[in-house]
């Protein structure tokens, strides 16, 4: 007998046999040796033609199918895998194949997908965007007032054929068509008022067509993801969702419906789905989805039909908490006609197996589960459900001894930090004089000129900079050899800034892998992983550090650089941070704490660098925050609780700072226009955005909401290879100045250039600070 918890309901010790099925929404797909990046890689290449990438991709569908049966996955998923990305093969299965490329793609279906994927030199590719508030980018559909949508259903029931051919009870997944068309942009040329929602009446039919396909070539279910059904929803929104559901259901030829939501609550959308006629729904009950439970029972449930409960985080690393998710399973069980265990959402957001993780510590192993070690988890939560928790004791007991370990770990229970952060008050992360005054004791401090001109820290990482730091790994060279060649690229930076007539310079970051990683390797409670690759675009996959336990900083992470920068040059050499908040979008956080918690800890850590800095003479730093509006909760009613942590572990790293250290901010996307007021709250000095992309249209928004401080928007899209002339980024500096005054205007690119060549950036700085210059001439004569 397991011990029943006596809070909770919680399924019967010997339950009687019940039908549960096991399943997951969808798989990493790279492979184990991220097969399918070389694959295509070398197709874009010509090394690989089209049927040996057509061939791995199969064998690679394969592989994980039996991966998933062999874990006791009884119903698995198809149509999840993609060459690149699954809103992309969504396009082509409605045939929204954009104009330009509609040649390429009838010439060849495979390229001319490539070609949207990526563009060729004459047509641009699709818009890639953040898959929600993940770090996976799926390309962005374009649909206009003329789009006509036509069925291809061909990779969809080929995926299926090939599982059913294993002898696999297989569901099909599809993008919903709501969330499509909430997901779509006007095309090139289309009004910018334009909403593909206004598209449905002629999506659902090629919905209708595709479902009967799969119908008759065997599925027994379909599912339909809907995330953005979890986001706010105007009234107009929530009536497309009733109609789509509506029509669907009452469809003759149709396959089961099963129409699953994750990364939220579904709020409003649950009684809309809940009482559309479809056969049953998927739903994320994770912590991050908290509601759903207390939301499902006050609809009513689902009576007779199905639920798929997605209670095994499909997002993170960390193992699964049986007991509470069999008293979420028990509870669900009165609620609906049947109850199948899930992952919350694809398993394509962690990487594929742990048991790869050699030099992660045992006894933290233990506490992670990446995609194959949640496929168990899932396998024994359904047996559980189905057989009776005596069923399942032997793995309810090392699981709860599992999480007692990381429950009383010295790695997650520092003492030290702890106290610390307990000890943190409101006066820690306040300036010690407000921001006027400030300004004033940093004019006279740092003396720059009018407009003055700086980068966003990184100079272009060369493939003698990535060759070094591979033969350091290697063992080819050594410590003191690599840090010559650091120096080395230090010098030249600085000599290049001096030369070019820069204001404040930059060391560069040649040292640094990652603007996370780097600083994760360094700190006490991170983890990084050897192969934790997920996929973030198409073939690039990233490693993302894992935020273990408590977080120190034995020892100082960047200043030894940045004082041999500064030892070079009489110009102010600004020092270079990753912010908390970046820090932990951009990892695997920590479920055993709030992320507020999490982001303190990594600010103190920060904040001691930043005094460190300061103490070593360094007079302008720069605390990167990318990240802080892609993290943006996806409900505006949350918006205020990660805000206020967010700006607080912000204000923390940077608080204890003398009034006349210039604290820099720097944030790389278009639209922000809704987090003015946090940006305000971070309480930095100067902020430098991504502003050239979208025709400065950042600098009115900020101007607009009254934005007080120094701003840099920056004047040179380092996205592009091109290279702008002076009189290019004058022009975008003139329009600047309508928006800020000039004793507040910075000139700088958009963002980093580490991934820019020597060449490029060359002549762009030397034409940014021409076109500072003949401005400051300008304002200064007259
Ligand atoms: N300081 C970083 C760099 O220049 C900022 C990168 C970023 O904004 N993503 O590379
Ligand atoms: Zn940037």
């Amino acid at each position: 007998m397991t011990p029943q918890h006596t809070t909770r309901s919680t399924t019967s010790a010997a339950a009687p046999d019940r039908a549960v099925r096991a399943t997951v929404h969808g798989y990493p797909r790279q492979g184990r040796n991220r097969e399918l990046k070389k694959a295509v890689e070398g197709y874009w290449k010509g090394r690989v033609d089209a049927d040996a990438l057509r061939e791995t991709a199969a064998t690679l569908r394969r592989t994980h199918w039996q991966q998933l049966a062999e874990a006791g996955i009884g119903e698995v998923p198809t149509g999840d895998f993609s060459y690149y990305d699954h809103v992309l093969d969504t396009s082509v299965m409605v045939g929204a194949v954009p104009p330009r490329h509609r040649a390429a793609f009838a010439a060849d279906a495979l390229d001319g997908y490539f070609a949207m994927a990526r563009g060729t030199q004459d047509v641009a590719p699709l818009e890639m965007t953040k898959w929600f508030d993940t770090n996976y980018h799926y390309l962005v559909p374009e649909l206009g007032p003329d789009t006509e949508f036509t069925a291809d259903s061909a990779r969809q029931v080929a995926e299926l054929g090939e599982a059913l051919a294993l002898g696999l009870n297989a569901r099909p997944v599809l993008v919903g068509p709501v969330t499509y068309l909430l997901l779509a942009k006007p095309a090139p040329g289309v009004p910018a008022d334009f909403q593909p929602i206004t598209l449905l009446d002629r999506l659902l039919p090629v919905y209708a067509e595709v479902l009967a396909d799969l119908r008759a070539a065997g599925a027994e279910w379909v599912q339909l993801d809907e995330p953005a059904l979890v986001q706010d929803r105007t009234p107009a929104e929530l009536g497309a969702a009733a109609r789509t559901y509506r029509e669907l259901g009452a469809l003759a030829e149709r396959p089961k419906l099963l129409v699953a939501s994750y990364f939220d609550r579904l709020g409003e959308a649950l009684a809309v789905l809940a009482k559309a006629p479809v056969d049953g729904l998927a739903l994320d009950f994770t912590d991050r989805a908290a509601g759903n439970l207390a939301d499902l029972a006050a609809v009513g449930g689902l009576p007779g039909k199905r639920l798929v409960a997605g209670v095994v985080n499909g997002r993170n690393v960390w193992i699964n908490d049986h007991e509470a998710s069999l008293a979420t399973l028990g509870t669900l069980l009165g609620l609906a006609g049947s109850v199948d265990v899930s992952s919350s959402c694809s398993l394509l957001h962690v990487p594929l197996d742990v048991t790869a993780e050699r030099d992660v510590d045992p006894q933290v192993r233990r506490w992670l589960a990446f995609a194959r070690q949640k496929t168990a988890e899932i396998t024994v939560l359904a047996r559980g459900l189905a057989q009776g928790t005596d069923s399942i004791a032997a793995e309810l007991a090392a699981n709860r001894a599992d999480l007692a370990s990381r429950a009383h770990s010295p790695i997650t229970h520092d003492p030290a930090v702890r106290a610390r952060t307990a000890a943190v008050t409101d006066a820690d992360g306040r300036r010690s004089q407000p921001y006027a005054r400030r300004a004033v004791a940093q004019r006279a401090h740092l003396g720059l000129p009018l407009l003055p001109t700086t980068t966003i820290g990184s100079f272009p990482q060369t493939a003698e900079l990535r060759t070094a730091r591979a033969d350091l790994r290697a063992g080819r060279l050594d410590e003191a050899g690599y840090e010559r060649r650091i120096e080395a690229e230090i010098r030249e930076v600085i000599a290049f800034q001096e030369k070019t007539g820069l204001d404040v310079l930059v060391h560069g970051e040649p040292e640094r892998n990652d603007m996370v990683q780097y600083f994760a390797e360094q700190l006490t409670g991170y983890l990084a992983t050897q192969h934790g690759w997920v996929q973030s675009y198409g073939t690039r996959y990233v490693r993302p550090p894992v935020l273990a336990g408590d977080i120190s900083r034995p020892d100082p992470m960047t200043v030894r650089w940045t004082t041999y920068a500064q030892a070079r040059t009489a110009k102010p050499v600004k020092g270079m941070l990753t912010g908390p908040v970046t820090m932990l979008a951009w990892s695997f956080v920590r479920d055993d704490q709030p992320l507020g918690d999490t982001a303190r800890q990594v600010a103190l850590a920060l904040r001691d660098e930043v005094n460190d800095l300061e103490a070593a003479g360094t007079s302008v730093i720069q605390v990167d925050e990318p990240a802080l509006r892609e993290t943006l909760p996806l409900r505006a009613a949350d918006h205020a609780d990660y805000l206020a942590w967010a700006t607080e572990s912000f204000r923390l790293t940077t608080g204890g700072v003398r009034p006349d250290t210039q604290i820099h901010t720097h944030m790389c996307y278009a639209e922000f226009g809704d987090i003015v007021a946090a940006i305000e709250d971070l309480d930095a000095d100067v902020i430098s955005l991504e502003a050239a992309r979208s025709h400065m249209r950042v600098a009115d928004e900020l101007a607009g909401a009254g934005y007080p401080r120094e701003v840099g928007p920056g004047v040179w899209d380092i996205h592009s290879p091109r290279v702008p002339c002076a009189d290019e980024a004058a022009t975008l500096l003139r329009k600047a100045l309508g928006a800020v005054p000039a004793e507040r205007l910075w000139v700088n690119p958009d963002c980093g250039l580490k991934t820019r060549g020597w060449t490029e950036t060359k002549a762009s700085l030397e034409h940014l600070v021409e076109a500072a210059h003949r401005m400051r001439a300008r304002l200064t004569t007259g």
